[in-house]
């Protein structure tokens, strides 16, 4: 039997979880929280739980694999065996390939790797509880990663899915929206809106698919004032240390 809800969206425009159609989950996060990694970042955002950590720039071994002009980058999205109901089996899989290679490509437009060459950039995203929307968790996290890791970039990476229910746009899906909803597209951009990442799984006019662009930049520019204010909130900490040094 389908545990598909009779209806997603409710006469006052409320979704299942409470949010109107608009709105993010909740999302909190901490920057600085894995001593051992030049950058990390622990994300929550409803009930997913995302750890980042960035390793680098640092010289690539083995030699052969260096880019002569520019840092690689490697992207590793994970799912940790408990994260999920039914358990995970360790190792990659299909999906995480696939995500770890399109949240790569997410970052390289904006990570200024031409300043390192010969070098690479570590990115890991383990996810340890997840609840829909787990790529742009971890894209999310991983952008906060390398900012604290200090790594040159033209500005943060932000990301967040929309899809579509009961024949309405919503923003940031939650798990029944993400399991029985019409569409899913998750995004991620830069702060200036330009996309850097888009999937698309299910049917949406072209009009709608407009409109999902718009809804996502909004839940972008939410996530964006998140990031900012967690870093901000780092450097006016260091800064208070020094001055009482
Ligand atoms: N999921 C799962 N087992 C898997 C993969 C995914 O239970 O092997 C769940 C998990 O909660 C995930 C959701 O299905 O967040 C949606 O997965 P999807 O592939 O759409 O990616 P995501 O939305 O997490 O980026």
């Amino acid at each position: 039997m389908s545990d598909k809800p009779e209806k997603f969206i409710d006469e006052k425009g409320l979704r299942l979880d409470g949010r109107r159609v608009n709105e993010i989950r909740p999302m909190k996060m901490e920057i600085g929280v894995l001593s051992r990694a030049d950058g990390s970042c622990y994300l929550e955002w409803g009930k997913n739980k995302v750890l980042a950590a960035v390793y680098g720039p640092r010289e690539l071994h083995p030699r052969r694999l260096q880019k002569a002009d520019s840092a690689l980058i490697r992207y590793r999205y994970n799912m940790a065996a408990f994260s999920v109901e039914d358990r995970i089996r360790p190792g990659p899989s299909r999906r995480s390939i696939e995500i770890s290679k399109v949240s790569r490509e997410a970052f390289e437009p904006v990570v200024l790797t031409h300043l390192y060459p010969g070098a690479v950039i570590d990115v890991f995203a383990e996810v340890l509880q997840a609840d829909a929307g787990t790529r742009t968790a971890a894209i999310n996290a991983a952008s906060m990663a390398l900012a604290d890791a200090g790594i040159p970039m033209k500005g943060l990476v932000s990301a967040c899915a929309v899809g579509k229910v009961d024949g309405q746009l919503v923003l940031d899906l939650n798990k029944p929206e993400d399991n029985y909803g019409d569409a899913d597209i998750p995004m991620a951009m830069t702060s200036e809106g330009e996309i850097t990442l888009l999937q698309m799984d299910g049917d949406v006019t072209q009009e709608e698919f407009k409109q999902a662009v718009e809804l996502c930049k909004e839940g972008c520019r939410q996530i964006l004032e998140i990031q900012k204010e967690t870093l901000k909130n780092k450097f006016t900490k260091l800064e208070e240390v020094e001055v009482s040094d």
